[in-house]
């Protein structure tokens, strides 16, 4: 996939940051990058949807899946859906 540059991100540094915001690692500057390169990056945006869904089945089957880290998810879910409708 090509790489692209959004919210001051490339595609791979997003790729690469992605565990760590759904853990909730990421400095808060980091996370608005983050978030906002998925809402401008369509290949980002495909993959962090699949990502994010995938996460949180995961975290659900794995049980002890604290709430903060649904809540983030379910936020970027948001978010993403909302841009979508948007658009
Ligand atoms: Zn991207």
């Amino acid at each position: 996939m090509k790489e692209r540059n959004v919210g001051g991100l490339r595609c791979s540094e997003v790729l690469a940051a992605l565990s760590e915001y759904v853990d909730g690692e990421l400095d808060r500057s980091m996370v608005d990058k983050v978030e906002n390169h998925l809402l401008g990056c369509p290949n980002c945006e495909r993959f962090g949807r699949n990502f994010g869904s995938m996460v949180v089945s995961l975290r659900k089957e794995s049980q002890q899946s604290p709430e903060a880290e649904l809540e983030v998810m379910s936020r970027l879910l948001e978010r993403l859906r909302s841009a979508k409708t948007e658009a």
